[in-house]
C-alpha cells in the first residue's frame, strides 16, 4: 500500500484556536449552545473555511452542515466524516469541534497534496449533539438517520419555549438539503475519548469497535417512617436500609461485568429526608451500560433478583425499566480502514468501547460507520478544563485523512519526471 499521507497540524491547531473564541468563556471553556448566537458564528466561519477550501455547502432542515470536496465519480456515494460544534454550558475546546475540524484539516492537506479521490468526502456538522439546549443529544444526527421523524425534531423546544425550527430561522440555517438523502460509502467521526484510559496506557489512538448500550431504571422502596426517638431499632421498616443494600448490589452488577461494565445509582431522595425521622420511603435510579445485548438483559435480571430480595415483608420494593438504547457495533470495513491507518502511521493504539454517544452511533443505523479517538488531559470532558496536546490532535487526523483516503478511493498521481 501507498505510504501514508499527513496533514499540517500547525494549521489544524491555529483552526481550533480561533473556533474556541467562538462563545469562549473563562478558563479556556467554551459555552456555544447549539442553535445560539455563538454557534450561527462558529457555523459562518466553518462554511467560510469549507468554502475557501472549495468544498460545495449544503445544510438540511436539521441545520446540519454538508460540505462536499467533489470526486471524480460523482454518481458514487459519499465518504463522510463529522462531529458538532455545540457544547454544553461550561464546555470545552475540543468536544466534537475537534471532529469537525480534524475533517477540515483533512480536506485541506488533500488539496494541498492535489490528490483526487473517486468518491466525493463530505464533512458534516451534526446539529444539537450535545442536547444541553433541546433534549435529546444527537437529535439532528437521529432525524438523519430515521430514528426520530422532522417535526419531532424540529418540535423540540429549549427552557425559554424556542423550538429548533424557531431557532434554526433566527440564525439562518434551516436548509432545504434533503433529509437524510446522503448516500453514504463509510463514514467516520473522530472524537476525544472523554475518559482516562488512552491517556494512561500512554495510546495516542482509539480504535473503538463498539459503542455502550444503557438501560435506565427507577426504583422505589418503602418501608415506614417513625419516630427516631420512640421507635425501638428492631421494629423498624427503614427503607433506606434497603436502599443501601441496593446500592452495593448495583455496584455488585457493575463489577461482575468489568471490564466494560458501568452499573451507577446516581439519583435518589430519601423521604421524608429529616434528621429525626426513620425513612419511611426512597425513590432512586439506576443505569446500566455494555457494549454486549444479553449482558445487559443478564444484568437487568441480577438487578430485579435483588430488588426481589429486599421484599422481605418489612420493605416492599419495585423496578421500572424507563429507557433502553441499544448497543452499537461498528462496521467492521471502517474499523479496518481505521487499522490499516494507524498502522501505516506507526502509532501506539488500542481497541476500545465508546462509554458515551456521539452522533456516529445514529449514523452507523444507515451507513457503514466508526468512531476513532485520541486521548484527553486526564480523561476530563464536558468541563472548562477540557485539554488535548497538539501532538494528540494531529496524529487523530492523520489517521482520518487515511481512513478517509483509503475508503475514497485515491486516484494515481501522474508520473512526474524530473
Ligand atoms: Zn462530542
Amino acid at each position: 500500500m501507498s505510504a501514508a499521507i499527513t496533514v499540517n497540524g500547525e494549521r489544524l491547531w491555529h483552526s481550533l484556536t480561533v473556533m474556541s473564541r467562538f462563545g469562549a468563556i473563562a478558563h479556556d471553556g467554551v459555552n456555544r449552545l447549539a442553535l445560539s448566537e455563538e454557534d450561527r458564528q462558529a457555523r459562518d466561519c466553518l462554511k467560510q473555511w469549507a468554502l475557501e477550501a472549495g468544498c460545495r455547502v449544503r445544510i438540511d432542515p436539521m441545520g446540519n452542515m454538508f460540505m462536499r470536496r467533489e470526486g471524480t465519480r460523482p454518481e458514487l456515494p459519499a465518504v463522510v466524516t463529522g462531529s458538532h460544534l455545540d457544547s454544553q454550558p461550561n464546555g470545552g475546546r475540543f468536544d466534537g469541534a475537534y471532529g469537525v475540524l480534524a475533517g477540515l484539516e483533512a480536506i485541506r492537506a488533500l488539496n494541498d497534496a492535489q490528490i483526487q479521490t473517486e468518491h466525493a468526502i463530505e464533512l458534516i456538522n451534526w446539529t444539537n449533539e450535545e442536547g444541553a439546549r433541546f433534549a435529546p443529544a444527537m437529535i439532528a444526527s437521529g432525524v438523519f438517520a430515521g430514528v426520530f421523524d422532522l417535526a419531532y425534531g424540529h418540535s423540540r423546544q429549549d427552557q425559554d419555549g424556542v423550538s429548533i425550527q424557531q431557532a434554526l430561522r433566527r440564525i439562518g440555517y434551516r436548509g432545504e438539503y434533503p433529509m437524510g438523502g446522503l448516500a453514504i460509502h463509510a463514514a467516520f467521526e473522530l472524537h476525544i475519548e472523554q475518559g482516562p484510559i488512552l491517556e494512561a496506557e500512554d495510546r495516542l489512538i482509539g480504535i473503538v469497535t463498539a459503542a455502550q448500550g444503557q438501560r435506565w431504571f427507577e426504583a422505589t422502596i418503602v418501608g415506614f417512617s417513625a419516630h427516631a426517638g420512640t421507635t425501638p431499632m428492631d421494629k423498624r421498616r427503614n427503607a433506606l436500609l434497603g436502599f443501601a443494600r441496593m446500592v452495593n448490589a448495583v455496584n455488585d452488577i457493575g463489577l461482575a461485568f468489568m471490564p466494560d461494565g458501568r452499573a451507577t445509582v446516581g439519583m435518589a431522595q430519601i423521604a421524608p429526608n429529616s434528621r429525626n425521622v426513620v425513612p419511611g420511603r426512597v425513590f432512586f435510579s439506576v443505569e446500566f451500560r455494555h457494549p454486549d445485548e444479553a449482558v445487559l438483559e443478564q444484568m437487568e435480571q441480577r438487578l430485579r433478583q435483588a430488588i426481589a430480595g429486599i421484599n422481605d415483608g418489612v420493605l416492599t420494593a419495585a423496578v421500572n425499566r424507563i429507557f433502553a438504547y441499544p448497543p452499537v457495533t461498528f462496521d467492521r470495513g471502517c474499523i479496518a480502514g481505521v487499522r490499516q491507518a494507524v498502522a501505516a502511521l506507526g502509532y501506539s493504539h488500542r481497541e476500545m468501547v465508546s462509554g458515551a454517544g456521539h452522533d456516529a452511533c445514529y449514523l452507523s443505523a444507515v451507513a457503514p460507520t466508526s468512531l476513532i479517538f485520541i486521548p484527553c488531559v486526564d480523561g476530563v470532558s464536558h468541563n472548562e478544563a477540557e485539554n488535548i496536546y497538539p501532538h494528540w490532535a494531529t496524529a487523530g487526523a492523520n489517521v482520518l485523512l487515511n481512513a478517509l483516503l483509503e475508503k475514497a478511493g485515491r486516484i494515481a498521481a501522474p508520473t512526474v519526471a524530473d
